[in-house]
């Protein structure tokens, strides 16, 4: 009996794919091309993801940050589900450190005794 075999085309270009059968395209180029219409198609969905983050980003900054200043390891803050790159727009302090701002919370990723952690802010007016 002959193997079967199957064909399949790259969800791209089109163009034949040989080998897995779980290939999907020719090769990285057309992989990131294709994910980059997608994302041009469906611009809602993308939106949302990122509205989404953020709004997560900015719940968790203000349940961590109560006092107006606060630290926190790294760990827990990414544990909750925050990502650091969501983030709205920066500060730099005179001393050059870049604080990221998702809305009026702030972090600052600092490492002290081999720990990553989170300097929590809340935006001032002296930061305009
Ligand atoms: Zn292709």
């Amino acid at each position: 009996m002959k193997p079967m075999r199957f064909y399949s085309a790259c969800l791209y270009c089109g163009a034949e794919l040989k080998g897995r059968a779980d290939k999907k395209f020719c090769d990285p180029q057309c992989k990131s091309a294709h994910q980059y219409q997608q994302a041009k198609q469906n611009p809602e969905r993308f939106y949302n993801k990122v509205d989404n983050q953020l709004k997560l980003n900015r719940r968790l900054l203000k349940n961590f940050n109560k006092a107006g200043k606060a630290t926190i390891r790294k760990e827990q803050l990414l544990q909750a589900g925050f990502d650091p790159n969501f983030f709205t727009h920066y500060w730099k302090n005179n001393k050059g450190d870049v604080y990221l701002f998702v809305y009026e919370y702030g972090f600052l990723k600092k490492t002290e005794n081999n720990t990553d952690k989170y300097i929590l802010v809340q935006w001032q007016d002296y930061m305009n």
